[in-house]
C-alpha cells in the first residue's frame, strides 16, 4: 500500500529555478599547463594585435602567476582577454568572434537547444513552447544540425586546448542543458549520414567541453507514442550500463500546469465531468508510465522531481494550487504501484525483477519529494491563470523584468545559444538578443522566438565591453 504524501514541505522557493540547482562535476583538468605542448594555431590579423609567440607567452605568465598566489584557475580579466585576442583565429565556429564574446559564453552559457517546441504545452512554461512543428516553416527551423553541434563541440575543444586551461571554468556552480523550449525525450540529432545521436551521446560531448553537469527534463510524452517510449528505454538502459554517465541529472516535471490537467481544469470549470476526468487520468496514467519507465536510473542515478505550483493561499486558481499538486502525486503514486505490482506478477519484469524493489523504488521516489516550489515567473500562457496583479507570485515576478538592454548586459547571467548560433542572454523573466553569433551552417535560418519576454532592445558589443 503506497503511503499518501502528506509531509511534503510547502516552501515557497525565493529563488526561482527553471531547471534543479546542482553541484558542478567538472572533469577537465585545469592544472596541468603545458605551452609548449599547445597546438599551434594560425590567425589572420583582424581584432588581432596579438601574435602567437605573445599569447603563449601571456598565458604562460598568467598561469606562474595563479600559481604563486596558490589559485587554480581565476576568471578571465579585461586585460586577459586583449592578451590573447587573436587565439581563437582559424577556429571555424568563431570567426567574427572576439574573445571578450567568446568568454562572455562561457561564462553564462546555460543552454545549447537541440531541438526548438515541446508537446507538453505546460501553463507554466517560461519559454512559452509551441509544438516542434509549429516552428518549422520554409526558412526556419526547429532542429540544430548535427553538424553545427559538432563544430561547436570541436570549436570549443580547440579552444580549450589552445588556452591550456577550459574557457567555462568560471562556471562553479553551473549546468548546461539540450533544451530551452522542449522536452527531453524528444530530443535525439542525425547526422547527414543518418546516424542517430541519443541524449547521452549529445550530452557527453557538450560535458566534455565545458565541465558542466547536463540536465534531462522530463515532462513527461504520450504513453502511445512508441517510438518516445523505445527511445527512454533503450536510454536507461544505456545509462544503466554505462560506466561514464555521471555528468547527467535526471529531472522529471510532475505539476498542475501541464496542459492535460490544465485541460481537466477547464471541463471541471465547465462541469463536464466526465471530460474533467478523462484529461486527469490520461496526465496521470502518462506520470505513472515516465516513473516506471526511469525506475531502473534509481539504481545509479539520483533522479529529482520538479514540483511547482501556486500558494494554497492564493485566490482564483482551483486546481493550481499546491495542495492540488500533492493529490495529484497520490494519484500518480498509487498507478505507479499498480505498474509495478502488474510488471512483477505477470511475471513481464520489465522493471521488477523482485517483489522488494516495488517498496524501495516507491520509497526513492517519494524521498525526492521534500519540496513545492511556489515562486514562478509569470509570463506568457500563466498569466491566464494569474490574474491578480497584486499577488505576491505576480509581483515578485514582475519585479524582475528590467526593459533595460544595459541592465541585461552587466546582470543577465544566463545565455543560450540558439540553433541557428544567436546568442541571447536571459533571467528566466526576460531575454536579449544579443550581438554575437556562432557561425553556424544554418546561421541565416530563422527560428521560434527565444523567451521569455524577448525584449525589442538589443544587447550589443559595447555593453559588454
Ligand atoms: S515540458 Fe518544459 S518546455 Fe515543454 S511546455 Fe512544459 S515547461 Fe515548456
Amino acid at each position: 500500500m503506497i503511503t499518501p504524501i502528506q509531509n511534503i514541505n510547502l516552501h515557497k522557493n525565493k529563488k526561482i529555478q527553471p531547471q534543479t540547482k546542482i553541484q558542478n562535476t567538472k572533469t577537465f583538468e585545469t592544472k596541468s599547463l603545458n605551452l609548449n605542448n599547445l597546438p599551434s594555431f594560425k590567425y589572420q590579423v583582424s581584432f588581432g594585435i596579438n601574435d602567437e609567440n605573445s599569447i603563449k607567452k601571456y598565458l604562460e605568465e598568467r598561469s606562474a602567476k595563479l600559481e604563486r598566489q596558490g589559485l587554480e584557475h581565476h576568471k578571465l580579466t579585461k586585460k586577459d582577454l586583449d592578451n590573447i585576442e587573436g587565439i581563437q583565429k582559424g577556429i571555424k565556429i568563431f570567426e567574427n568572434l572576439s574573445m571578450r564574446q567568446i568568454n562572455l559564453i562561457a561564462e553564462t552559457l546555460k543552454e545549447i537547444p537541440a531541438q526548438r517546441g515541446c508537446y507538453n504545452m505546460c501553463v507554466h512554461c517560461y519559454a512559452q513552447a509551441m509544438p516542434p512543428s509549429y516552428q518549422k516553416a520554409e526558412n526556419k527551423i526547429n532542429k540544430i544540425s548535427f553538424e553545427d553541434f559538432e563544430n561547436l563541440y570541436k570549436g570549443f575543444k580547440e579552444l580549450n586546448n589552445r588556452l591550456g586551461f577550459n574557457i567555462f571554468q568560471s562556471q562553479d556552480d553551473g549546468y548546461c542543458t539540450l533544451f530551452h523550449d522542449s522536452d527531453s525525450s524528444i530530443i535525439y540529432l542525425e547526422d547527414k549520414n543518418g546516424q542517430t545521436y541519443d541524449y547521452i551521446d549529445l550530452s557527453k560531448m557538450v560535458n566534455e567541453i565545458t565541465g558542466l553537469p547536463v540536465l534531462f527534463d522530463t515532462a513527461g510524452w504520450n504513453i502511445k507514442d512508441k517510438k518516445t517510449q523505445t527511445r527512454m528505454e533503450e536510454l536507461v538502459e544505456k545509462a544503466i550500463n554505462s560506466d561514464n554517465c555521471d555528468f547527467l541529472k535526471f529531472n522529471i516535471s510532475a505539476n498542475p500546469f501541464h496542459s492535460l490537467y490544465s485541460r481537466s481544469l477547464k471541463h471541471y470549470n465547465e462541469n463536464n465531468v466526465e471530460k474533467e476526468e478523462k484529461f486527469r487520468n490520461i496526465y496521470t496514467t502518462r506520470m505513472a508510465n515516465v516513473l516506471f519507465t526511469l525506475s531502473p536510473l534509481l539504481e545509479k542515478y539520483d533522479i529529482n522531481f520538479i514540483a511547482r505550483a501556486l500558494p494554497n493561499d492564493m485566490d482564483d486558481v482551483n486546481g493550481y494550487r499546491e495542495n492540488d499538486l500533492i493529490d495529484l502525486y497520490n494519484e500518480i503514486f498509487a498507478k505507479l504501484t499498480k505498474m509495478y505490482k502488474d510488471d512483477f506478477e505477470s511475471g513481464n519484469k520489465k522493471v521488477i525483477k523482485n517483489k522488494e524493489q516495488i517498496g524501495k523504488y516507491l520509497l526513492d521516489y517519494q524521498s525526492k519529494l521534500k519540496e513545492i516550489t511556489t515562486f514562478l515567473g509569470v509570463s506568457g500562457r500563466l498569466t491566464n491563470i494569474v490574474k491578480d496583479k497584486k499577488n505576491e507570485v505576480y509581483q515578485n515576478s514582475k519585479i524582475r523584468e528590467f526593459n533595460n538592454s544595459r541592465y541585461a548586459a552587466k546582470h543577465f547571467e544566463n545565455g543560450i545559444i540558439d540553433i541557428n548560433g544567436k546568442y541571447y542572454l536571459t533571467n528566466w523573466h526576460e531575454s536579449y538578443k544579443t550581438d554575437i553569433q556562432l557561425n553556424y551552417e544554418n546561421k541565416d535560418k530563422q527560428t521560434a522566438d527565444i523567451n521569455p519576454n524577448l525584449r525589442r532592445k538589443k544587447i550589443n558589443k559595447n555593453m559588454l565591453n
